[in-house]
């Protein structure tokens, strides 16, 4: 475990801002988790840190920042057609997507190169290209930071939704998830990737102008990572949270009236019956809000819905910023538009 006070959390948020917390722990183990709860740590104003990938400091911290670094990663459960791994939640994500595509395990490809901790992944549940972490998911271990007690729970209780889940609302606070158990597929190396995970046109079209067929596993990984690297800020180059916003999910009666002023505007089916999701980035688009810049942020150079650090900004200028995209959103469409990412005050 590592104690520091006046903890400098420049390096600690890709947003890059320069914010301090009274406290920083670093959390190695349970053992650790259970010696701060003893001493009530728990019971003081905490922010649980992994990658800082999706959190935005508007001032100072002014309680402690706990980053759990809880490694290890093993498999838990094998047969002939899947595998089950157990694995920390301060291992990097990154890395156990690369090291899941090397041995053949099929599913998490499409979700390469998204930053941070395995342990946020459930939190939002991450997704891209067409893929949301939870299809993969079976089990989260959290520490319960008000009793002290380990739990484990099933993918149905952790009530995933689009970029939500049971960790930001019922859970808020009272669960430091400490490991995740996955489910994935055993897949042959040369073998072509099923349909589902090819329904994105960018990589459909990145494929054919790449790579031969079949489109494996690698060959997809290896497509999505060079169109990320290719369309978004390079962490610690520029100072972002990926997409600021998310898509809003409205009726289709709603929808049908926003035609009238976007008569080309996308819809996507959802879960649930006559509500349909929209692209946040189509209508920030229309509204100008690609590549803009206000004052040291702006919005990034190939996508609207990624508010960008360029100068230094501070959190207060940055957030100014996605307030101000949200008024005009709003305006324009009558939807309020919500962040993606985690703002602290
Ligand atoms: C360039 C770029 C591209 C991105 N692309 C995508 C994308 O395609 N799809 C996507 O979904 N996201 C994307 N993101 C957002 C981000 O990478 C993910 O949400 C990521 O999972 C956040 O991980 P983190 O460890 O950095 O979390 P943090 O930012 O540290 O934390 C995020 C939230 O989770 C909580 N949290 C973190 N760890 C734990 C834990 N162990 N237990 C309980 N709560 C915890 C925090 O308190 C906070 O509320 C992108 C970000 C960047 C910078």
């Amino acid at each position: 475990m590592k104690l520091s006070k006046n903890k400098s959390l420049k390096k600690l948020n890709t947003f890059m801002v320069d914010a301090y917390s009274n406290q920083y722990i670093e959390v190695d183990s349970v053992k650790d988790l259970k010696e701060i709860f003893d001493k009530k740590v728990f019971n003081e104003d905490f922010l649980i840190l992994g990658g800082g990938s999706n959190i935005l400091f508007v001032n100072d911290f002014k309680g402690i920042v706990i980053h759990p670094n809880l490694l290890g990663k093993g498999i838990v459960e094998e047969n002939k057609k899947t595998v089950t791994i157990k694995i920390g939640a301060g291992e990097n994500w990154e890395k156990f997507v690369e090291w899941s595509v090397h041995q053949n395990y099929l599913g998490l490809q499409n979700l390469a190169n998204i930053p941070g901790d395995c342990g946020a992944t459930p939190v939002q549940n991450i997704g891209a290209y067409g893929v949301e972490v939870k299809n993969f998911i079976t089990s989260v271990e959290y520490f319960n930071t008000k009793t002290g007690e380990i739990k484990e729970i099933t993918n149905k209780e952790c009530k995933f939704r689009y970029r939500n889940s049971i960790f930001k609302h019922d859970l808020k606070n009272n669960a430091l998830i400490t490991a995740i158990t996955f489910k994935l597929e055993k897949w042959e190396k040369d073998k072509a990737i099923p349909e589902k995970y090819l329904q994105y046109k960018g990589i459909t079209d990145y494929l054919e102008k790449n790579y031969s067929k079949p489109y494996t596993i690698k060959k997809v990984y290896d497509s999505i990572c060079n169109i990320r690297d290719e369309k978004l800020p390079k962490v610690g180059k520029y100072g972002s949270c990926g997409s600021t916003f998310t898509n809003p999910l409205i009726s289709e009666v709603e929808y049908k009236r926003l035609l009238e002023k976007y008569p080309e505007l996308p819809n996507y089916t959802t879960e649930n019956e006559g509500v349909v999701k929209i692209p946040t980035a189509y209508i920030l688009d229309k509204l100008g809000w690609k590549n803009k810049r206000v004052g040291k942020c702006g919005t990034w150079i190939k996508h609207p819905l990624i508010v960008t650090n360029y100068e230094n900004a501070t959190g207060e200028e940055i957030y100014n910023l996605i307030q101000i995209i949200q008024k005009d959103f709003f305006d324009n469409t009558g939807i309020r538009l919500n962040t993606e990412i985690n703002i602290i005050f």
